[in-house]
């Protein structure tokens, strides 16, 4: 298959907080790679902006090592490389005070896209939004890119619309969630709505359950002071896992638009019923395998912090009524998986009276690693001996399915960047969306701060607590294994 790249506009990009992890590690590596695919056009820049006082040349050498530290060596062309730090220039500004601002005005160029990417801490959201506004460096087609945490709860994100607001429209703010940006996760949209097989059959009458399992095997060591402030349900389900369940549970959208898939994706969150005490276990690793366990890695003795949470979600609306979706998430555990099972009721009536080994349809989306799908399906077990059921998987690994082609497909930052320089919102988060969904979580989160509520302990390289096992039990089912 022949690779298709397509062309954006030119861009001047400027990414504030150009010299941190993110940029370095993520959101320059990205760029150079799209350069190389020859999707950046010529005449495009990228300038950085922080406070180090850097050179032109002392950040295109900044760049060139992060290209080094984080593209893979066959992708390290020399030449290429040469040309990507060509288009790379430096600011050095200070988001809270003045100087160096007008110098990135005069660098601004007419005719060009113009793209603010604010990869820096959101509390200096508001001073850049303010200093792009004042020195008149955005102008009304200029568009702005913010990283999450997107708050911390429904007030801090609405202070943060609220700033952001005072000097760009909605249509101009592109909110990162990086899952948004990832292949399999668009591709939940292809295999609803690009195929009748599913969509007839999705819905409570067809679907026992879904499970939305997102888990890490890293610890929060060397980060966990500012993890502790967040937790697993602020880190992960809010945000990602939030999306992953809007876009199996949303409605057909009426057309792959911004906004049309957007006012979907709302729906559902706003249709997520409060969850109850009993329906969350929240949980922390223990010390094991020769590393410290949580309370050690967040340097506090007293945590309450939830490195795990397991939870049942429903959904109240005429589609999913009584069928529930199961979310997890955890650090620490016994293999680095993401997928999303859907599980399917039995047939209606048996003709295979006592023909023993039948499983549920269970369909498989699998994010990490190893992308691709799985249908898992009934047959006869081959041989004599009667009609004997088995269970096999209707395999499909994108990697085999596009061969060479899978080797190019740009990684979630790309994407989504480029989508910023194309004006595309379909995968970024609208305000209303990231406020409806903190709406949801407030209260859960109130809910076991006021209660006291401590997690369970379970051990490092396991599925969780316990508790976690219960409630799945409870319901009659069971988690899937977490294989990596
Ligand atoms: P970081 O490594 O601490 O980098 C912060 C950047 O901001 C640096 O370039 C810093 O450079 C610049 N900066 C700090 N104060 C500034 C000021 N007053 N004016 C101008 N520039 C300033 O942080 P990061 O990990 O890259 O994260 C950036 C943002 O992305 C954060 O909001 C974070 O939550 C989010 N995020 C990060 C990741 C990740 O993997 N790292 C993932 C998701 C989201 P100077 O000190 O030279 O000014």
């Amino acid at each position: 298959m022949v690779s298709r790249v397509i062309p954006v506009d030119a861009f001047d990009l400027v990414i504030f907080g150009g010299t941190g992890d993110l940029a370095r590690r993520k959101i320059l590596p990205g760029l150079y790679r799209r350069f190389l695919a020859g999707q950046m056009p010529e005449s495009s820049r990228i300038i950085g902006a922080a406070r180090a006082d850097l050179t032109d040349q002392g950040f295109r050498d900044m760049v060139a090592a992060a290209i080094d530290e984080f593209v893979p060596a066959e992708r390290r062309d020399p030449v290429a490389i040469a040309g990507f730090l060509e288009r790379i220039a430096f600011v050095s500004i200070d988001a809270v005070g003045d100087g160096g601002w007008a110098k990135l005005k005069g660098l601004m160029r007419e005719n060009v896209v113009r793209a603010f990417y604010f990869s820096v801490a959101p509390s200096l959201f508001g001073d850049i939004a303010e200093r792009l506004h004042t020195y008149e460096i955005a102008d009304a087609w200029s568009r702005i890119v913010v990283e999450k945490p997107f708050g911390r709860d429904l007030a801090s994100a609405r202070a943060l619309n609220g700033v952001l607001a005072k000097h760009f429209n909605e249509t101009q703010i592109y909110r990162i969630d990086h899952y948004l940006g990832k292949e399999t996760v668009q591709n939940l949209m292809a295999v609803r709505f690009a195929n009748i097989l599913f969509e007839p059959l999705w819905k409570s009458e067809y679907i026992d359950h879904v499970q939305i399992t997102v888990a890490e095997t890293v610890s929060v060591d060397g980060r966990g002071a500012y993890y502790d402030k967040s937790g697993a349900m602020r880190d992960m389900v809010q945000n990602h896992m939030m999306q992953l369940l809007c876009l199996i549970a949303m409605e057909p959208p009426y057309h792959f638009d911004p906004d049309a898939v957007r006012d979907e994706k709302l729906k559902v969150i706003r249709a997520l019923e409060p969850v109850k005490p009993e329906d969350i276990v929240r949980g922390q690793y223990l010390a094991g395998g020769g590393e410290g366990g949580y309370v050690e890695h967040s340097e506090n003795p007293a945590s309450k912090t939830e490195s795990y949470i397991g939870m049942k979600v429903n959904i109240a609306n005429w589609r999913w009524k009584g069928t529930p979706f199961y979310l997890r998430t955890g650090k620490r555990m016994r293999a680095r998986a993401s997928e999303i099972a859907i599980t399917f009721k039995e047939p209606p009536h048996s003709i295979f009276d006592d023909a023993p080994g039948w499983k549920e349809n269970v369909l498989v989306i699998r994010l990490q690693p190893n992308e691709g799908m799985n249908l898992m399906m009934m047959i006869k077990e081959p041989g004599p001996g009667g009609m004997r059921l088995m269970q096999v998987p209707l395999d499909m690994s994108f990697a085999d399915a596009l061969g060479d082609e899978a080797e190019d497909v740009p990684d979630a930052y790309e994407r989504l960047i480029m989508d910023v320089i194309r004006g595309n919102q379909t995968l970024f988060m609208r305000g209303d969306e990231v406020e409806a969904a903190w709406a949801w979580t407030d209260p859960i989160i109130e809910g076991w701060t006021a209660r006291g509520d401590k997690p369970q302990g379970y051990d490092p390289g396991s599925s969780g607590p316990e508790d976690a096992l219960m409630l799945m039990h409870r319901d009659g089912r069971r988690w899937r294994e977490i294989k990596g």
